[in-house]
């Protein structure tokens, strides 16, 4: 039996999952808004910090469930700046 730590509060559990049993609740309530933010539909450009404030969910939970499958296909930004220096570099964007 592994004794992992979770990443959300810091207790010992020896699930499988990747978070507590208390905490895989309120990751499920979070990636129900993530999900409900993203097919509300995005405005291009939509950065993981605009997704973060959108959906109410903090950057380091936000980076855990972007990188699980479901999400794994769409590409976020850090942040605007990125997005911008991308763009220009693309030249795609007006200055
Ligand atoms: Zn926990």
């Amino acid at each position: 039996m592994e004794i992992k730590k979770c990443v959300r509060c810091g207790s010992l559990y020896t699930t499988d999952n990747d978070v507590c049993n208390e905490c895989l609740i309120k990751d499920k309530v979070e990636v129900i808004k993530l999900r409900g933010v993203i097919n509300e539909g995005l405005e291009v450009g939509t950065t993981k910090q605009d997704l973060a404030i959108k959906s109410g969910i903090t950057s380091r939970n936000l980076e855990r469930y972007l990188k699980t499958e479901e999400f794994s296909g769409i590409y976020f930004p850090e942040t605007s700046c990125d997005l911008n220096n991308n763009e220009i570099l693309k030249g795609t964007i007006e200055v």
